[in-house]
């Protein structure tokens, strides 16, 4: 049986309220908002773009689907969780500053702000998920607090899993910092001699004091590196590698085991929406304005996690004439979906049904 994927065309030099009438109808025709009971916890789960990113989905195109969510219960809420690097968004405090600087003020987005992992993010309840590669995660204990989710996603590339989309959103976006760490320690970057120009770019950045001078090269230090994957992104010369098959694979996989466990406490409560306008290489946690990789194409919407992904790449895809998230960085992206299917946590045969704008 094919999950059936909703589809709305979209351009993002549309006026901002078009934009939101457009994921409102969306949105209503997944049929999912009668689901929603009026005592519920409804988590509204969203990245805030990290400081000097301007990708992110903005407030105001979410404003028709938070409408409909507080029609049916008055208790719904934005939230993340925080970040595993230290930038702008590794706190509670800081996080919501930053919210609120991107446009997610109240009178806006009409329903607070709530970081799930807590102040610093500790605030983490365990999940057993019996995986092939995770046994107990580790999740933000907000998202478990929560009767239904809405996961508003950003579409875009990533440098350690090719995509970041629904799942990426749900697996990683979910996890604690813990979870994160889980995550990422799969990730083993190395510097390449023979390309690195001694800048010191990386060691600036990177969150774990990993990258040190050693004897006039810079190499990094296993036992600290966390994988956070900061140091491949600020290189401009290529000199940082990963093994891409190998260690994207195992934090793919990761991923989706993680996605598994949230999705299985939401059950029936759960929605995918993703926005495929100003995809660009990198992901929102980077601190810059980028390109877009592709013109914008409109927003997609699914109960099914792995089916909005799949059709969402595809329309990229199609748009593009090309695989632009191959183009980004050379990483095999399909492992999410694969083994997200392989485990349950959703199809890649989908019906796109569009909806006429
Ligand atoms: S940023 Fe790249 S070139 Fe500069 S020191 Fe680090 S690895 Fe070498
Ligand atoms: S991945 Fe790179 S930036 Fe991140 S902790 Fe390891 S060495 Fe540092």
């Amino acid at each position: 049986m094919k999950s059936k994927v909703f589809f709305i065309r979209a351009r993002r030099g549309e006026p901002a309220e078009e934009i939101a009438r457009k994921a409102r109808e969306l949105y209503l025709a997944l049929g999912f908002n009668e689901r929603i009971e009026p005592e519920d916890f409804v988590a509204l789960k969203i990245h805030f773009g990290e400081k000097g990113n301007k990708g992110h989905v903005k407030p105001r195109w979410i404003t028709g689907i938070i409408d409909e969510v507080l029609k049916r219960s008055q208790r719904a809420f934005l939230s993340d969780s925080n970040t595993l690097y230290v930038g702008n968004r590794s706190n509670s405090v800081d996080h919501i500053r930053l919210a609120w600087e991107h446009g997610f003020t109240p009178d806006v987005v009409k329903v607070p702000i709530i970081i799930a992992d807590g102040l610093v993010g500790r605030d983490k309840t365990e999940v057993r998920v019996d995986g092939q590669r995770i046994k107990s995660s580790r999740i933000a204990s907000a998202f478990l607090m929560s009767d239904a989710m809405v996961c508003l996603t950003h579409v875009t590339g990533h440098v350690q899993s090719g995509v970041g989309a629904a799942i990426k959103n749900l697996g990683m976006g979910c996890a604690s910092r813990a979870g994160k760490l889980d995550q990422h320690s799969v990730v083993h970057p190395r510097i390449e001699a023979r390309k690195c120009r001694n800048c010191g770019v990386c060691i600036q950045y990177c969150p774990a004091g990993a990258i040190v001078q050693l004897n006039g090269h810079v190499a990094i230090d296993d036992e600290k590196c966390i994988g956070c994957g900061e140091c491949l992104v600020v290189c401009k010369f290529g000199a940082v590698k990963m093994k891409w098959d190998e260690d994207s694979r195992r934090l793919q996989e990761k991923m989706a085991e993680y996605a598994l466990a949230v999705k299985n406490h939401f059950g029936e409560k759960i929605c995918f929406i993703n926005f495929i306008m100003q995809v660009t290489k990198d992901c929102d946690c980077m601190a810059k304005t980028q390109e877009s990789i592709v013109e914008d194409i409109g927003m997609a919407a699914s109960l099914d996690p792995v089916a909005v992904d799949r059709a969402s790449i595809d329309l990229v895809k199609q748009q593009a004439g090309r695989d632009a998230f191959r183009a980004g960085y050379n990483i095999d992206w399909s492992v999410q979906l694969s083994y997200g299917e392989k485990i349950g946590l959703g199809r890649q045969d989908y019906e796109l049904v569009e909806i006429e704008s």
